[in-house]
C-alpha cells in the first residue's frame, strides 16, 4: 500500500486553527485587545468599519515589537508569554497559546505597525491569508497598531455566515465592555464608522461602571470585598431593586479574565435569594483573584471556561462575600407592617 499521509502547508493549518479562535469580528477584537493589555498598554483604541467586517483596528501604546518579533508574532505557537509547560501555573497574561495573530493573518488582510519605545523606526508588516506581502521599516507611533481587513475574505462560507452589522457590533461591545471593566486603569476608545461610541478615561472601577452603563448605576452599587487564604474577591453588586428582566449584565472575572460559570453564578444568585423581584437578574461585576496554580485556563481556545482545583471552596467564599455585601448595605426587604 502506498504512503498517503502528508503534512498540511502552514497556511491551511493556520486557517483550520483560526476556525477555533476566530469565530467572528468580536473574537478578533478580543484577541487583539488582550494582546494590548499584555503589552502593558495604558491607552487602547478600537476602530471599526461595518461592525468589524471590513475593518477592525486596535491601536495601543504598549511596549511594541522589534522587527524580528513583528515577523515572528505571526507564526503559529509563537509567543513571548510562556516558555515551558510549568509557566502555565504562574500565568499572569491573557494570552499564552501563540495562535491569535497567526490565525487572524490566515483569514484576513492584516497590516501591523509596531515600534518599541526606545527605537526610532518601527516595522510595517502586510499579510494576506498567511502570505507576507511586505515587511519594511516605517515611521510610526510607539506601540502597536494592527488592522484586520475583510475578515474571512478567503473563506466565503465563513463570511456569509456573519450576522447583521447590529448583531456583530453587539458582540464586539460585549467584549469591549468586559475588557474595559477588567482594566479600569486603562483608557479605552471605541470608534464605529467614524462615530466615537465610547471614550473611557482611566478611572476607579465604580466610575468605570458608571461611564459604561450610565449615571443611574451610581446609586445602585454595593461594594463587595472578602479575602481568604485561597481567594480574594472584590467588585460591585447591583442592589436587588435595580435588577433587570434581562440577563447579560453579569460580569465574573478570574484573575481579570472574563469567564462563564454556571456554578459560581449559582453562588451569587443564591446570595440574592429572596431579595430579587421574580424573574429579574441583578447587575454584578465580581473579581476573583486566585493563585494561578489553582486554576486551569487551558480548557477552551477562547479561555472563557476555567477549571478550579477546589471549586467548592471558591463557591463558598463567593456566596459568603455576596451575602455579606448585600447584608452590609442593608438590602433585606423592610417588614411591611401594613400588609
Ligand atoms: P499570545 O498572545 O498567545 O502570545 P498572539 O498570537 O496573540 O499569541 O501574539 C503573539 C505574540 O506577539 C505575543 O506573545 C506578543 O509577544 C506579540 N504581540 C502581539 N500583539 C502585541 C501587541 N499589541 N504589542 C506587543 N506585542 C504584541
Ligand atoms: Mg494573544
Amino acid at each position: 500500500m502506498p504512503d498517503i499521509i502528508q503534512l498540511l502547508p502552514d497556511s491551511i493549518a493556520n486557517q483550520i486553527a483560526a476556525g477555533e479562535v476566530v469565530q467572528r469580528p468580536a473574537s478578533a477584537v478580543k484577541e487583539l485587545m488582550e494582546n494590548s493589555i499584555d503589552a502593558d498598554a495604558t491607552q487602547i483604541k478600537l476602530i471599526l468599519k461595518e461592525a468589524g467586517k471590513t475593518l477592525l483596528q486596535v491601536i495601543d501604546n504598549g511596549k511594541g515589537m522589534s522587527e524580528t518579533d513583528a515577523r515572528m508574532s505571526l507564526e503559529r505557537h509563537a509567543t513571548s508569554k510562556i516558555r515551558s509547560a510549568e509557566d502555565l501555573f504562574t500565568l499572569h497574561t491573557m494570552g499564552f497559546r501563540g495562535e491569535a495573530l497567526a490565525s487572524l493573518a490566515a483569514v484576513s488582510q492584516m497590516e501591523m505597525k509596531t515600534r518599541p519605545h526606545d527605537q526610532e523606526l518601527g516595522t510595517l508588516v502586510v499579510v494576506e491569508g498567511s502570505d507576507v506581502k511586505r515587511q519594511e521599516p516605517v515611521a510610526c507611533e510607539a506601540g502597536t497598531s494592527i488592522s484586520v481587513k475583510n475578515l474571512f475574505f478567503n473563506i466565503p462560507a465563513r463570511r456569509n455566515f456573519l450576522k447583521s452589522n447590529a448583531n456583530e457590533y453587539q458582540h464586539i461591545v460585549d467584549e469591549f465592555q468586559r475588557l474595559a471593566l477588567a482594566h479600569p486603569e486603562v483608557g479605552f476608545q471605541l470608534i464605529e464608522t467614524d462615530t466615537l461610541e465610547y471614550d473611557l478615561h482611566p478611572a476607579k472601577l465604580s466610575q468605570r461602571i458608571v461611564n459604561i452603563f450610565g449615571k443611574s448605576y451610581q446609586e445602585q452599587l454595593a461594594a463587595c470585598q472578602e479575602e481568604t487564604p485561597l481567594v480574594k474577591i472584590t467588585g460591585y453588586l447591583g442592589k436587588p431593586h435595580g435588577a433587570k428582566k434581562k440577563r447579560g449584565e453579569q460580569f465574573l472575572f478570574v484573575n481579570k479574565r472574563f469567564i462563564r460559570s454556571n456554578y459560581l453564578n449559582h453562588a451569587i444568585m443564591g446570595a440574592y435569594a429572596g431579595l430579587l423581584p421574580e424573574n429579574t437578574f441583578p447587575f454584578y461585576v465580581l473579581f476573583i483573584e486566585i493563585d494561578p496554580k489553582h486554576i486551569d485556563v487551558n480548557v477552551h481556545p477562547t479561555k472563557t471556561e476555567i477549571k478550579f482545583d477546589d471549586e467548592r471552596a471558591v463557591y463558598a467564599v463567593v456566596l459568603s462575600a455576596v451575602r455579606q455585601a448585600l447584608g452590609a448595605h442593608n438590602l433585606t426587604p423592610a417588614i411591611d407592617f401594613d400588609a
